[in-house]
């Protein structure tokens, strides 16, 4: 059986890993095992949507797919695959685990807070945990970009055993508790007679070795508590509210499983002069009467600078000028916004004697019959 991964999951050749996730979330839930029960079919499909997962959720092994995967040849390379694909009869999960575990397994990055769930348990590896915090920006950094830097305090990786939890120089000896087979028998006394039941070695997690000496810093565990700062590249056009993952940036894996994910969400402070609308800026252009009337040229700030605009007699109260290409940049280059300045037409409250006549002499000229409550 040939098939493409991306078609499997529904999603384009260029799908990020969001899209990934989220495209396989659905497919596992519609698919799974516990909702089509004796269905072979639903099975297929849903050891085929796990299977495309496993490599596209992978940066390397998509890449390789992306690479070789449907030009046949080295297809069966990296992942015994036919030459024309993926054949997944031969996909293996880890066996035993049945579809809950495979679930969890997969799952556990999407449950924050890691899984240890089958296979994973059983070698002591298991994902980090997600962090997710909290990143200030200013309204300009937010439309053109910045880097930052951040101080995150997490379980990082302990350096001394680098992640192994073993004593560096520390030999693996044979467990004692198995005697090295990674099983353990017990027998229990009932009614109708001895039960024999075999379960995983918690003491080696069932690999049969235990080091001779646990990593003294790390006490074992392969984390220790640290801080560390993080350089994020924040791209421009980024809104108030917007989330960016920075993967493998969570907590260390346990034991050598992989890292967590780092989400930063984004707080932007509003600015003083701009109101944003998606990519697009507002102000407010304030226009005395006169300028309104007899037109003129006025100077705004927008985020690229002072811009002259220029005012034809005759503006009206609400006009909107546009000016193109200088709002916010949108994301993934598609683009920048505009800036639209809007005239408010400011009628003076106080006027001098002088003003008073001249606006005298306006409404005679209008023929204005003003009533009381005008100036004379
Ligand atoms: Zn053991
Ligand atoms: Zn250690």
């Amino acid at each position: 059986m040939a098939t493409d991964l991306y078609e499997i999951l529904g999603v384009k050749k260029d799908a990020s890993d969001k899209d990934i996730k989220s495209a396989y979330r659905k497919l596992a839930l519609k698919w799974h095992p516990d909702k089509h029960k004796g269905d072979k079919e639903a099975e297929k499909k849903f050891k085929e949507i796990n299977a495309a997962y496993e490599i596209l959720s992978d940066k390397q092994k998509r890449n390789q797919y992306d690479t070789f995967g449907t030009a046949g040849g080295q297809a069966g390379a990296g992942f015994g695959g036919g030459a024309q694909g993926f054949d997944f009869s031969n996909f293996d999960f880890g066996g035993g685990g049945g579809f809950a575990d495979i679930f969890e397994t997969f799952f556990g990055g999407a449950a924050r807070g890691g899984s240890t769930a089958g296979s994973a348990r059983r070698s002591g590896k298991m994902r980090g945990s997600d962090i997710e915090t909290t990143i200030n920006v200013s309204f300009e950094e937010a439309v053109f970009g910045t880097e930052k830097e951040l101080e995150i305090t997490k379980a990082a990786k302990c350096d001394n055993c680098n992640g192994t939890s073993i004593e560096p120089g520390s030999k693996m000896i044979k467990c004692s508790s198995c005697d090295g087979k990674g099983q353990v028998n017990s027998v229990r006394n009932t009614i109708l007679g001895q039960v024999k039941t075999t379960h995983v070695c918690d003491m080696c997690d069932g690999t049969g070795n235990v080091p001779e000496k646990k990593c003294t810093v790390c006490h074992g565990s392969s984390r220790v508590r640290k801080k560390e700062r993080v350089k994020v590249k924040i791209p421009a056009g980024v809104d108030n509210g917007s989330t960016i993952r920075l993967s493998g940036n969570g907590e260390a894996g346990i034991k050598g499983g992989p890292n967590g994910d780092l989400y930063l969400n984004l707080q932007v402070k509003p600015s003083k002069i701009y109101v944003r609308s998606g990519s697009d800026i507002h102000t407010e252009l304030p226009l005395h009467l006169v300028q309104a009337v007899l037109g003129d040229e006025k100077e705004v700030e927008t985020l690229y600078g002072p811009m002259k605009i220029k005012i034809p007699p005759g503006t009206q109260d609400g006009k909107v000028f546009k000016l193109s290409g200088k709002g916010v940049p949108r994301i993934g280059g598609n683009g920048t916004g505009d800036h639209l300045v809007k005239v408010r037409i400011e009628i003076p409250k106080k006027l001098s004697k002088k003003e008073k006549e001249l606006y005298g002499e306006l409404a005679q000229e209008a023929n204005l019959d003003l009533k009381k409550g005008g100036f004379w």
